[in-house]
């Protein structure tokens, strides 16, 4: 629908239009009544034409209208044209006064001169004056020509027109300055407005300034997934992401690939995607581009959220982490190369002092026992050297399976059974039996192991140790809990690190890498389950396996 235009959406033409057709048009509502009358009166009354004061009141009016277009008002002072509605009341009165019998009430004409006069604003004391004034001199003659025998009826109209008017040009003025005063007040705002979009204007040029100085890809999208801001980082991944010759929005084949580098990522899994969807997330690695110029970038998500809590948009950041990834990948690769190099010389050492313990009749024993010394601190340096293997083995495999860990969890106690009596820790089982989980038997078991173990050993007073299991559809939950010495919740919190020992375990001289959890998780990892630690410093900890029941669950 066209939008009607208002009183005020007229002003910028009114404007436009050059003074002299701005007066005509004040003029031609009063010029257009009395032309109507110019033309009826031959017909109506014609005895009029014979007025040569009623002529002169139209003759008047006609050279009032064209005086408004021939007048150069632009080179005169701008109060110039109030002339025009001054002389109206005179034509006014001439008409008036020469036509009382035929046409009364022809005063009333004086309501457009007055409202002129008032609505110009200019020299407001004289215009009001003369609204009184004018249609009173325009009353004058009638009432002056019944004198002395002059009566109120003559009267009434003498005094009520011009007040009349007096109280249309004052409703006219309180209008007008009202109105005035609204548009200062409209235009105080508007300035306001202005200040206040240039000084968001700088603001914005100031944060994409800081954006654009970042070392790290910002980009910020409504829930429909449109770019609300990117800065020069995000650019630049975004090109790297974008193939050759790909059609202009086509984003559902980006150059984005799983961990492994080779994997394309489906598009749901776009970190994009998944921010739109309104997940949260953190350290999400992913690899953009194609080699050589393939990136390592890690992005974390946080979504926008309205006052009513509903989802607006998403702002994802990516940080290039090929750096550390790369440094990360080549020292694994050393300490794989080292181990690998260490485990021939333990395994020679180790079998050579097997053979010489075989046959140690002509030894002596403080010869057995220093040897023994030496065989187990080498099989303690072949367990960690194959930890260190395994760890720095970062596609570790596990072939899962339809497993009864409840098997899984009996071979475990049995075998630390001899460690637990050494430490007074009694070993407890509460786990159901069957209990089948989709899990690498071999793997889980040495994943129950390590943690089993480490309850007996971080157990330095004795306690007790229990293994529990529960199953539900999805996932069968294990956890193994120890009444020892326990850790702060915030060291518990870094257990799962590489090489982390708390200080506790430290200080209490119990041997240790600080590698068999960081092991656990990447088992239970690869399960698609998922570890976790409660402890509380002198009150056990409890660790919780979760595994899941079927395959993919
Ligand atoms: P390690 O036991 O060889 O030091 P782990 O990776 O198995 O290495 O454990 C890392 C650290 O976690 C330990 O050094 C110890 O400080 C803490 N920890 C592990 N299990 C327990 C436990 N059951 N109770 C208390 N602390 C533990």
């Amino acid at each position: 629908m066209a939008a009607r235009p208002s009183i005020r959406g007229l002003a910028p033409y009114f404007k436009r239009l050059g003074p002299r057709t701005q007066v005509a048009l004040c003029q031609l509502p009063l010029s257009l009544i009395v032309g109507v009358l110019g033309v009826i009166s031959p017909f109506s009354s014609p005895s009029l034409l014979a007025s040569p004061l009623y002529l002169a009141g139209i003759a008047l009016n006609v050279i009032l209208f064209l005086a408004c277009f021939l007048t150069p008002w632009e080179r005169l002072r701008p109060s110039a044209y109030l002339i025009i509605p001054v002389l109206d009341l005179l034509a006014i009165g001439l008409l008036r006064n020469s036509a009382l019998a035929q046409l009364p009430g022809l005063a009333v004409l004086a309501v457009f001169p007055v409202i002129w006069l008032a609505a110009s604003g200019i020299l407001v004391r004289t215009s009001l004056v003369l609204s009184a004034v004018g249609p009173f001199l325009i009353m004058l003659p009638s009432a002056a020509g019944k004198f002395p025998n002059i009566t109120g009826t003559d009267i009434t109209p003498l005094v009520l027109v011009p007040l009349v008017m007096f109280a249309v040009s004052l409703a006219i003025r309180f209008a007008s300055v009202n109105m005035r005063v609204q548009q200062r007040e409209l235009q105080a705002m508007g300035e306001e407005l202005r200040e206040l979009l240039a000084a968001s204007r700088e603001r914005e040029k100031l944060l994409m300034t800081i954006l654009d100085a970042t070392d790290v890809g910002i980009v910020a999208v409504d829930a429909d997934g449109n770019e609300l801001l990117t800065n020069d980082r995000q650019r630049r991944l975004q090109q790297a992401a974008t193939p050759a010759g790909a059609a202009a929005g086509d984003e559902n084949h980006h150059l984005i690939f799983a961990q492994d580098k080779v994997t394309p990522l489906p598009p749901n899994k776009y970190p994009l995607r998944r921010a739109i969807e309104g997940e949260t997330f953190a350290d999400y690695l992913v690899w953009i581009g194609e080699s050589p110029q393939q990136r390592a970038v890690s992005t974390a998500a946080r979504p926008l959220m309205n006052d009513g809590g509903r989802l607006t948009g998403a702002v994802v950041v990516f940080s290039d982490v090929t750096g550390m990834v790369e440094a990360m990948a080549a020292n694994e690769e050393l300490v794989s190369n080292v181990s690998h190099e260490f485990r021939s010389p333990l395994n020679s050492i180790l079998g050579n002092i097997d053979l010489v313990l075989e046959d140690a009749e002509g030894l002596s024993d403080l010869t057995v026992r220093r040897l023994e010394v030496v065989q187990r601190n080498s099989e303690r340096l072949l367990a960690l050297v194959s930890d260190l293997t395994l760890e720095a083995f970062s596609a570790l495999k596990v072939h899962p399976k339809r497993t009864d860990i409840s098997g899984l969890v009996e071979t475990s106690i049995g075998s630390a059974q001899a460690q637990a009596e050494r430490s007074s820790v009694a070993l407890v089982a509460d786990v159901p039996s069957p209990l089948w989980a989709y899990a690498d038997p071999l793997r889980i078991g040495q994943a129950l192991d390590n943690l089993v173990s480490n309850a007996i050993k971080y157990s330095p007073d004795g306690g007790t140790v229990t293994i529990s299991a529960a199953g539900t559809e999805d996932w069968v939950r294990l956890v193994v809990q120890d009444t020892g010495m326990g850790m702060a919740p915030d060291v518990a919190a870094k257990v799962f690190r590489r090489f982390f020992r708390a200080d506790s375990a430290r200080e209490a001289a119990i041997p240790g890498a600080g590698l068999g959890l960081s092991i656990t998780k990447t088992i239970l990892e690869r399960h698609g389950g998922a570890i976790a630690c409660a402890s509380a410093l002198g009150g056990g900890s409890t660790f919780t396996m979760t595994l899941p029941v079927e395959s993919g669950g």
